[in-house]
Formats: C-alpha cells, sequence, structure tokens
C-alpha cells in the first residue's frame, strides 16, 4: 500500500474534555504522522461548506452547531494507506457500534459529539486538506 494523506479533525466535545493528545497518541500509535497540525474555531459558513454533503440531512443543524460549539484541531496525517487506517483507529460514526479500542468507543459522547473526522476517500482526504491548509503549513 502507498503513502497516504488524509485529514482529521478532533472535533469541539474533545477539545472541550482536554483530550487532544489522548487522541494524537492513538493516531501516533497507529503509525500515522501528523504532518500539520493547528487549533482553530471554524465558522458557521465554513462549517456548512465542510459538511455540505449532509446539507439535506435532518442532523445537519445539528451538526453545525456542535462543530462550532469550541476550537477543532485540524491536522494533515500520514502514513502507509493512512485513509482506511485512520478510519479504522476512529471506530464507527455511532460510538455504541465502534468496536473495542477506537477513539470513539474510547472517548466518543454520542453520534453528534464523536469526538473525531476523518476523510473517507482519496479525493475527499485532497480536498479537505486543501480546505484548511496550504502547501507550505505540510511538512513530512
Ligand atoms: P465524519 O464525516 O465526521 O468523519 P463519519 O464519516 O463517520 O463522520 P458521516 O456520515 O460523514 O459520518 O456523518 C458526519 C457527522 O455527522 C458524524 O461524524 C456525526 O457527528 C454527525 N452525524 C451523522 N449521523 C448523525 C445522526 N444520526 N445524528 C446526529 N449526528 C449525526
Ligand atoms: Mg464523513
Amino acid at each position: 500500500m502507498a503513502i497516504e494523506r488524509t485529514f482529521s479533525m478532533i472535533k469541539p466535545d474533545a477539545t472541550r474534555r482536554n483530550i487532544t493528545g489522548k487522541i494524537v497518541d492513538r493516531l501516533e500509535s497507529a503509525g500515522l504522522k501528523v504532518v500539520a497540525q493547528k487549533r482553530i474555531l471554524i465558522t458557521k459558513a465554513q462549517a456548512e461548506a465542510f459538511y455540505g454533503v449532509h446539507r439535506e440531512r435532518p442532523f445537519f443543524g445539528e451538526l453545525v452547531e456542535t462543530m462550532t460549539s469550541g476550537p477543532v484541531v485540524v491536522q494533515v496525517l500520514e502514513g502507509e494507506g493512512a485513509i482506511l487506517k485512520n478510519r479504522e483507529v476512529m471506530g464507527a460514526t455511532n460510538p455504541a457500534q465502534a468496536a473495542e479500542g477506537t477513539i470513539r468507543k474510547d472517548f466518543a459522547v454520542s453520534i453528534g459529539e464523536n469526538s473525531v473526522h476523518g476523510s473517507d476517500a482519496a479525493e475527499t482526504a485532497k480536498a479537505e486538506i486543501a480546505f484548511f491548509f496550504s502547501d507550505i503549513e505540510i511538512t513530512g
């Protein structure tokens, strides 16, 4: 498998509980390298654009509200098969269904406050990295 880059975000429910480091440890322990990282507040417009694919879903308003409720940590992760590997380390969207030892199983509060986001495919990874980072901010 090739070396890939994926986009990751530690969500407000996690930054609020001061568990950024615990989550980064899970990522690094799985062999993912943080090659860019910043803690920011995202605007309502940014949250709406970032999660635009979910615009018609009933939970969209709640999702935008949650994502703008506090700081997020946006990251670029690099490693062998990083896109799939990150999704595995994250666990299922609903923490009640997440596998043992995953971030969402161990840290998520609910399906809406599920601690982390990760790109789900090569195209979304590319687009989501470009949404938050310029090339000069990413260094292996
Ligand atoms: P993410 O895109 O955040 O990595 P995901 O790919 O596992 O999560 P998606 O289906 O893309 O899941 O949903 C995006 C986000 O919307 C979820 O992470 C979750 O926070 C929220 N969400 C999804 N389904 C629900 C729901 N039924 N109720 C409330 N929030 C939801
Ligand atoms: Mg998703």
